[in-house]
């Protein structure tokens, strides 16, 4: 049977924001040493501003109006940034064979012209010979092709999450062994946060499956403690499912990576986390 003081445990998470899936998760949480995050969505905002468009072809309204039309139906933070900056409803164009390539980008079919929007893997992928202007601007580069010819790109930036530091500085605080970051962004952009917020190593330009075999071979190092894994997106679910605790941003976190994380962070803040150890750790040293 379950103690009392786990569903105080739980209760009192709950009264933090934080949604714990079982009283198993707290004693997990108790014992996490190293913490492992996403970049986007997770530590930042996933709110991309539009910084610069370069074009080969087409003006840079036409470049950004394609990449518009092919993210018109993906939940990416990406995706909805760049319909953001468009500005408009992309409707008046067919778009068709909508094909999202998992930590790469996505193509489409508009007006029967073939699109791919993504980074420089999906250009390379294609075959398309992309160059960068980006000038020193920070940021991540997205690409586009028009019937497998490169088009031109366009630079767009993040912010960090306001409590971005403040969680990093609160975890070392409760004794966290080890912070990581995962990405698939561009190294300039993974090495830029990692310093910012002073965390202990960063791989980026990971797809989606690189994730996972990081997180197995971080989990394979680890003595005693335990493993966490906090995402936001659809890709990271198998992450939250390998790591011994998933965490999930529950607000603008997609529902795949709330299904399978073990706990879930109501308001995306994560500072919660370290607030949240505090609790589990508490309620275990009342249950020992
Ligand atoms: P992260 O690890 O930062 O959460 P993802 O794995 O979701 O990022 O994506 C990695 C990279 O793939 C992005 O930085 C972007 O270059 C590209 N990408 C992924 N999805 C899209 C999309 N829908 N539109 C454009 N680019 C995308
Ligand atoms: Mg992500």
């Amino acid at each position: 049977s379950i103690p009392l003081s786990f569903f105080a445990g739980i209760g009192g998470a709950s009264r933090q924001g934080v949604l714990v899936k079982g009283s198993n998760y707290l004693e997990t949480l108790a014992e996490v040493d190293t913490v492992v995050f996403d970049k986007t969505g997770t530590l930042t905002k996933g709110v991309f501003e539009v910084s610069a468009i370069h074009t080969d072809k087409l003006d840079a309204d036409q470049l950004l109006h394609l990449a518009a039309h092919v993210e018109r139906y993906s939940t990416h933070p990406i995706a909805e940034s760049l319909r953001a900056a468009f500005g408009h409803e992309a409707d008046g164009c067919s778009v068709e064979q909508v094909e999202e390539i998992p930590g790469q980008g996505i193509r489409a079919m508009v007006n029967g012209r073939q699109v791919h929007v993504g980074n420089e893997k999906l250009m390379e992928t294609i075959g398309a010979s992309w160059h960068e202007c980006s000038h020193g601007l920070p940021g991540t580069t997205i690409h586009v092709a028009l019937d497998g010819e490169y088009a031109g790109h366009i630079i767009i930036a993040d912010v960090l999450k306001e409590h971005a530091k403040e969680a990093i500085t609160a975890l070392k605080k409760n004794g966290i062994r080890q912070t990581v970051m995962l990405t698939g962004d561009a190294m300039k952009v993974a090495d830029k946060v990692a310093a910012d917020l002073q965390l202990d190593t960063v791989y980026s330009q990971l797809l989606p499956q690189d994730k996972v075999a990081k997180v197995e071979e971080l989990l394979a190092a680890q003595k005693t403690g335990k493993l966490a894994f906090v995402g936001d997106g659809i890709n990271d679910a198998p992450v939250l499912s390998r790591a011994d605790v998933g965490i999930a941003m529950g607000a603008m976190g997609s529902d795949a990576a709330i299904e399978a994380a073990d706990i879930v962070l109501m308001d995306d803040d994560p500072l919660k986390i370290s607030i949240a150890q505090r609790v589990a750790r508490k309620t275990l040293r009342i249950v020992k």
